[in-house]
């Protein structure tokens, strides 16, 4: 593939690009408003961070329960982890369904008792997860269900049913690369009047006011807003990943190292307006990606070797980028080596399986969670951001089609071993 031009940079994931009007400080609707023809018409809450409307999520149930256990996919982000920790609550992971980001049935169900406060069924990638199965046994046991919608505002279950209010309680994420953005965010909301009282305490003591941290997501704001184009990824994004992968740190190239405190306080008026005036132009953009993913899915599909996460019939996944397990790791790397540094769109969602992170050992229990370990080793992603050119697209796809010929007719195994160390029981 042609050496990446200078100063072009696409992002991993399709973020709605913020527009200079929206920033101008008009009133407007409130965000939940906004958006309820994608969350729906729910009570909901704007929160500073999706991080930040789990730890609410988590206070509010916890404050009315003696139940400590939140039982989470042993693959998603660190960010999860560190708001159960954070809450005091003990983590409790659980394995996945082989070559899927759902939580595997019979693990979860091993996991459930009368200590678990709450179980996340987790949509990564803008697909829909099964939510049904983890609400099952939470009735069983008696647990609450918390949909993380981080990663799939706008995406909806089997009868149109939005993400997030399936479950018990939802939260997006409005961080910056997620698909609406105030540089940092989220969204909290329930369908359930019962939960309203609960939360909406949660809320009030959870995230106090403070203008000045506000005052700086602001201004973060306006940088991102300034940056988020090809040729400002270039400088925010590009540089500092490539210095993170020639460092051998993937982990800091993909972001997924987190600060474990929480930074919690209440979004101020002007970012929740920039939001909602951004949040219009939400569902067509959602179908331009839909658009945009559908041939390219198809032409990923008929590469032997390559599984792309769908969703299950029904469902309505949104697109920011596509989601490829390979048939084993080596295959894996060899495609990341020769395109993750060009800025073309590649990268991995999350490095580890959550007990590999170093600086997590100390909070998760050292168990194994070979279906996780084994989906981090294979998976790449594909940014189906609207700045990729179909030209972009096709040579990625003769990467991909030459590392897997060339792998095919070496046999590789199927099943890669995770080359992270495992840890001790
Ligand atoms: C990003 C993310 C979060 C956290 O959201 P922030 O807004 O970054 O705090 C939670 N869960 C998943 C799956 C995510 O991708």
């Amino acid at each position: 593939m042609r050496q990446r031009t200078e100063h072009r940079e696409l992002p991993p994931t399709a973020g709605l690009p913020p527009k200079v009007k929206d920033l101008w400080p008009w009133p407007t609707e409130p965000l939940a408003n906004a958006l309820s023809c994608l969350i729906g018409h729910q009570r909901s809450w704007v929160t500073c961070s999706g991080t930040a409307a789990l730890v609410v999520a988590l206070t509010a149930l916890a404050r009315h329960s003696l139940r400590r256990e939140v039982i989470v996919p042993a693959w998603t982000c660190p960010l999860v982890a560190i708001a159960v920790v954070h809450c005091g609550l003990r983590l409790r992971l659980c394995d996945l369904r082989p070559n899927h980001f759902d939580m595997a049935p019979d693990a979860l169900a091993r996991l459930c008792g009368p200590t678990t406060l709450a179980i996340i069924p987790t949509h990564l990638a803008g697909r829909v997860a099964d939510v049904t199965t983890a609400s099952v046994y939470a009735s069983a046991c008696g647990a609450s269900v918390i949909e993380d919608a981080a990663q799939s505002l706008g995406a909806s279950h089997p009868g149109g049913i939005p993400v997030g209010t399936l479950g018990d309680i939802g939260i997006f994420s409005l961080a910056a690369g997620k698909g609406l953005s105030i540089y940092e965010g989220g969204l909290l909301t329930t369908r359930h009047s019962a939960l309203h009282d609960w939360l909406q305490q949660a809320v009030e003591t959870t995230l106090p006011r403070h203008t000045r941290r506000e005052l700086r997501r602001s201004i973060e704001f306006l940088g991102y807003t300034a940056l988020y184009n090809p040729c400002g990824l270039c400088l925010a994004y590009g540089r500092p990943l490539r210095r993170a992968l020639q460092n051998g740190d993937p982990v800091g190239a993909v972001g997924d190292r987190f600060p474990l405190t929480i930074p919690l306080h209440r979004v101020g008026r002007w970012r929740e307006a920039v939001a909602a005036r951004a949040a219009t132009r939400l569902p067509g953009f959602l179908d331009a990606l839909q658009a945009q993913a559908q041939p390219r899915l198809q032409a990923l599909r008929n590469i032997p070797g390559v599984t792309v996460l769908d969703d299950t019939p029904g469902a309505r996944g949104t697109w920011p980028f596509l989601l490829l397990v390979l048939p084993g790791q080596a295959q894996r790397d060899a495609v990341l080596e020769r395109l993750w540094t060009l800025g073309v769109g590649i990268s991995r969602l999350f490095i580890h399986a959550l007990p590999d992170y170093d600086y997590l050992r100390p909070f998760i229990d050292p168990i194994d969670v070979p279906n996780a370990r084994d989906i981090a080793a294979r998976s790449l992603t594909i940014s189906n951001t609207l700045w990729m050119e179909d030209s972009t697209f096709v040579s990625i796809l003769t990467v991909l089609e030459s590392v897997l010929a060339r792998y095919d007719r070496r046999r590789a195994p199927f099943r890669s071993l995770p080359a992270i160390s495992s840890p001790q029981k």
